[in-house]
């Protein structure tokens, strides 16, 4: 039975201990705490997004570091998941800075890096906008098991961060991808100036999907000169574990990663978080657009906490 927005109300005031050890207790029941799922992500094409997300470097309305490049040659994408599959990576993420994923050849290019980059044995997230039920059905048929595609914030800031399109409009999107089977991969951001409430409502509205998502992604805001949001200063990290636990405790099954936003928390804020129910991280050379930690500071980080990396990506929610 999923928790009621006031369970996690409640669980937020709790005295700091109480929550992680109270989310741990989950954690361990259903998943091997000491072991990490590794993600990689490649932006297949970038930049020049209609959409105004107030975060987001890739955005045509905002002048920021990003130079726009057109969908990937699908032979150079098989290069670099083969690289990150050398380095442990289990779960490959192709984003791209689409409101909507493209037709025609765009599509069927997308279709040719699904094929290959399945082919190497990884699994295979895309993260292409919305879709519509035949690409999602299409994506799924050429090797494609997780879409992600974030609500990022509660219904009540999102207007304040996005107005090219509606909150609504990207629950729905998210209905169609659940119709595929596609699994679902839907998290946030955490620090654009959204009130606890906010994140609360967010975490709720996630673990209210049903089944559960795969996989939770929780992006640190990385404020990124040139967007409405560059000024931001960057989330206290024990509010960051707060949301973590607290997202773990609602959707026990499901696995939780330390996304965007990395490479600006300290080992200890991360061992925190892993104890407290984030079971993945990004490695490599970047989360799409924004950084990630070293990958040998990673490979130290986890030797030092005595943890592992998953060999294959497993959904224990199966
Ligand atoms: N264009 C597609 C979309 O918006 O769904 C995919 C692009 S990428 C996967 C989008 C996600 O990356 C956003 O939903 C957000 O959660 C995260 N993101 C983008 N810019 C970020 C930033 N500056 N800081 C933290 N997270 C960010
Ligand atoms: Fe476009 Fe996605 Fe960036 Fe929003 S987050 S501006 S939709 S690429």
């Amino acid at each position: 039975m999923s928790l009621s927005l006031a369970d996690l109300q409640y669980l937020y005031q709790l005295p700091f201990n109480d929550l992680i050890k109270q989310a741990h207790e989950v954690y361990k029941k259903h998943h091997d705490f000491n072991t990490v799922h590794l993600c990689g992500s490649l932006s297949i094409k970038t930049g020049s997004c209609p959409e105004n997300c107030a975060y987001c470097p890739q955005s045509v309305h905002y002048k920021t570091y990003v130079e726009k490049e057109s969908l990937l040659d699908p032979n150079d994408v098989l290069k670099t998941a083969v690289r990150a599959k050398a380095h442990g990576v289990t779960h490959f993420c192709l984003g791209a800075a689409w409101s909507y994923a493209p037709k025609g050849n765009a599509f069927q290019k997308v279709l040719e890096i699904v094929r290959k980059v399945h082919s190497t044995g990884l699994q295979v997230c895309c993260s292409l906008g919305s879709i519509s039920e035949e690409q999602a059905q299409a994506l799924l048929e050429a090797g494609c098991t997780t879409y992600n595609y974030n609500l990022d914030t509660s219904p009540e800031f999102y207007p304040k961060i996005i107005t090219t399109r509606t909150f609504e409009s990207r629950h729905q999107t998210l209905q169609i991808i659940r119709k595929s089977n596609l699994k679902i991969s839907c998290g946030g951001i955490l620090g654009m100036g959204e009130s606890i409430e906010d994140r609360l409502k967010l975490i709720y509205l996630i673990s209210q999907l049903s089944p559960q998502p795969e996989m939770v992604p929780l992006n640190a805001l990385v404020a990124i000169e040139g967007t409405p949001l560059g000024e931001k200063t960057f989330i206290d990290p024990l509010e960051y574990i707060r949301i973590v636990a607290i997202a773990r405790i609602a959707m026990p099954r499901t696995i939780i990663a330390m996304a965007a936003g990395r490479y600006k928390m300290s080992f200890e804020t991360q061992a925190l978080a892993f104890f407290s129910g984030a079971n993945a991280i990004y490695i490599g050379e970047r989360i799409l657009t924004t950084s990630t930690p070293d990958l040998s500071a990673d490979l130290n980080m986890l030797a030092k906490l005595g943890m592992n990396a998953y060999e294959n990506h497993i959904d224990i929610r199966q």
